[in-house]
């Protein structure tokens, strides 16, 4: 596979924070700097300047063109909007808990899902966001302050260490888990924590090697810890990576451990997504790789891929 990074201009995405504002009055706002509002596209490339549209997916992200610098904008500046890749908004978007339930949030650090979570919910119910760095997760607190979150309690902790028998979580339904991962699918790297050999599968050093499979198993794991909490019926995993060691083997690992969830129908993951899992990662089994979702740069997105579990019992409740 190509090596995407530093070679792309994602088209600047634009969550509309809607504990704050409305999307109408974001694109009225930006309409009175001279923007012009164009119809929703799936093809999002020479994107004019000065252009504003509904992203044709997400009821909730505004697509500019690359390189609008938004950092010094009072939108951005009062919290109305937040800067966030179009590919991890599907998480919380996927996840959609409802009004007034209750939510953990496993690996939550710096809380851009968290805060789009909260606005899911309208502020209601109750996210407990976990996160093992300390730095990170006060920068969690700020975020999520900014962006006007009242429901959220962050809690310094592993989130294996959370008990699950917990009666603080026994009404816990929605349970995210975005944990560490190699961030082999994210654009124009700057912080140069990958290396970027990783890339290419085929070129993957030993040491690469050996990362990606200690990465996979606590991926493995965390998804079978959240698995644990009694009431929890959706739980969504998500990685910025492009391995399927991180993504679709962390599926069929899962799959294979428990016997308590299964993937979520299409239909309930953006079916209007068309990029899917890896088909060939699944043998004897036509339709895991369907349920999954996986993005791209060509899809003007970041590398990431997000999957969905629900509890069988509840599936069986909403197919009846
Ligand atoms: N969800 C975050 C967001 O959207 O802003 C990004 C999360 S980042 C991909 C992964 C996070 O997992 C890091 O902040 C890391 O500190 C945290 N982490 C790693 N191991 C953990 C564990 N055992 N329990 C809780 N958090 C953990």
């Amino acid at each position: 596979s190509p090596d995407y990074r530093n070679s792309v201009a994602l088209p600047r995405y634009v969550r509309v924070n809607t504990l704050k504002t409305t999307v109408e009055e974001v694109i009225e706002h930006f309409q009175s700097e001279g923007y012009v509002l164009e119809e929703p596209i799936k093809i999002l490339n020479n994107l004019s300047p000065k252009t504003i549209r509904k992203d044709f997916h997400l009821s909730d992200l505004l697509v500019l063109p690359p390189n609008t610098d938004l950092h010094n904008h009072i939108l951005y500046l009062s919290g109305k909007i937040i800067l966030q890749d179009k590919a991890s908004c599907f998480p919380s978007y996927i996840c959609s808990p409802s009004i007034n339930s209750y939510v953990i949030d496993a690996c939550a650090a710096p809380g851009n899902k968290t805060s789009h979570l909260s606005a899911v919910m309208k502020n209601t119910g109750k996210i407990w966001a976990f996160d093992l760095d300390k730095k990170r997760l006060r920068l969690l607190e700020k975020l999520t302050q900014k962006a006007g979150c009242k429901n959220i309690e962050a809690i310094h902790k592993s989130f294996l260490d959370v008990n699950p028998l917990d009666e603080r979580y026994s009404k816990v339904e929605y349970i995210l888990v975005d944990p560490s991962c190699s961030g082999s699918g994210i654009v124009n790297q700057l912080d140069g924590l990958v290396d970027s050999s990783e890339t290419d599968q085929s070129d993957l050093s030993q040491k690469s090697q050996e990362r990606l499979k200690n990465l996979s198993e606590f991926q493995i794991k965390i998804i079978l810890h959240a698995f644990k909490f009694p009431s929890a019926k959706k739980v969504v995993y998500s990685t910025c990576s492009i391995h399927s060691q991180e993504n679709e083997q962390v599926i069929k690992g899962v799959l294979q451990q428990n016997y308590n969830f299964i993937l979520a129908n299409r239909n309930d993951v953006i079916p209007t997504w068309d990029r899917r899992g890896i088909s060939s990662e699944f043998v004897d089994d036509d339709e895991s790789a369907d349920k999954l979702i996986r993005t791209l740069p060509e899809d003007f997105t970041n590398g990431f891929f997000v999957a969905c579990f629900i509890r069988k019992s509840s599936y069986m409740e909403s197919a009846a």
